[in-house]
């Protein structure tokens, strides 16, 4: 039977050391947050991560703007937020609404307050095998939570289920940066299953339920569901098929309470790095 990757209890160790060096800081570190429009699943996130970082003692201003909001507007508030030096981190919560463009809101933002690291001279640094200013907070805390169950990546084979900009493609760069073979595949992706099976790793981000079943993972592998998604029943699940896949795998994450936590543990501590690096401290 697999062991568990416990996001809730590695976040929790992060972010309790986190809180500790927060409490001696003259100056608190500071994340804004722009929503836009009326999405309840955003609003639940943005409200998450403004309650997690009050409890660290992170300064947490949250924008909210009307779905009609001309693109100019935005784009000027992000320009505010640059210029404000009480801010150290900025995030733009997505999907925006159809008539804004993503792309020009996410590179307004000044890369050394790109808190999810969104920005094109981030991740081109990524990609270049560079650092960028911090990494993007989900391929972070997956990459964190193998790092604590000492789980290598150094000539691994890595597969990953999904090329998203948030989840699949930044991951897969940096897990080629610490030197594991890695494939992506994608809903294009022939014959999934053979290239599944071949993985010492797989991570699943696609945000399909019942994606991954037993017969798609070798026997004695690592298994990271990124997916959040809701059942028939409306419980949150993964893409993982858990109850068949655990009597498999060596290691698998639990959802929730695998790669979650470490997600917005990610976000708290970059946004606390970001305010470091400000500082220069
Ligand atoms: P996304 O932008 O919709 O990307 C999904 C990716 O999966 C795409 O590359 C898509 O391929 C691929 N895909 C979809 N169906 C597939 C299939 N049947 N076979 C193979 N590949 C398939 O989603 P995302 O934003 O990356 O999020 C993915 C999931 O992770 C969602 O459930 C989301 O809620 C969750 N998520 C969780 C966290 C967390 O902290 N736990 C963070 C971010 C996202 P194409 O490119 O060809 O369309």
């Amino acid at each position: 039977m697999a062991k568990l990757l416990d996001g809730k209890i590695v976040s929790k160790e992060i972010l309790d050391n986190l809180a500790d060096e927060i409490l001696f800081l003259d100056k608190k570190p500071c994340l804004a947050v722009i929503i836009v429009g009326e999405d309840p699943a955003s609003k639940i996130y943005v409200n998450l991560k403004k309650k997690k970082a009050l409890e660290l003692g992170i300064n947490s201003i949250v924008i909210e703007m009307p779905s009609n909001i001309a693109p100019a507007q935005l784009l000027n508030k992000i320009d505010e937020l640059n210029k404000d030096e009480k801010v150290n981190g900025i995030l733009v919560q997505l999907p925006l609404p159809k008539h804004i463009n993503k792309d020009l809101v996410l590179e307004k933002i000044c890369p050394t307050k790109d808190v999810d690291c969104f920005h094109p001279y981030n991740i081109g640094k990524i990609a270049t095998g560079n650092k960028p200013y911090v990494y993007p907070c989900t391929p972070k805390g997956i990459i964190r939570l193998l790092e604590y169950y000492d789980i290598k990546l150094e000539g691994k084979n890595v597969v990953i289920v999904g090329r998203s900009n948030i989840v699949g493609r930044p991951l897969s760069q940096m897990m080629l940066n610490e030197n594991a073979t890695v494939t992506v595949c994608h809903s294009r992706t022939k014959k999934l299953s053979e290239i599944t099976k071949q993985a010492d790793i797989l991570v699943s981000a696609a945000g399909k339920s019942g994606l991954i079943k037993k017969d798609m993972v070798k026997e004695g592998a690592v298994v990271v569901d990124v997916g959040m998604n809701r059942n028939e029943n409306g419980k949150l699940c993964g893409d993982v098929d858990f109850e068949e896949v655990e009597t498999i795998a060596s290691y698998i994450t639990p959802v929730p309470g695998g790669v979650g936590p470490m997600t917005i543990c990610s976000l708290m501590v970059n946004t606390y790095d970001l305010f470091n690096l400000q500082n220069r401290i």
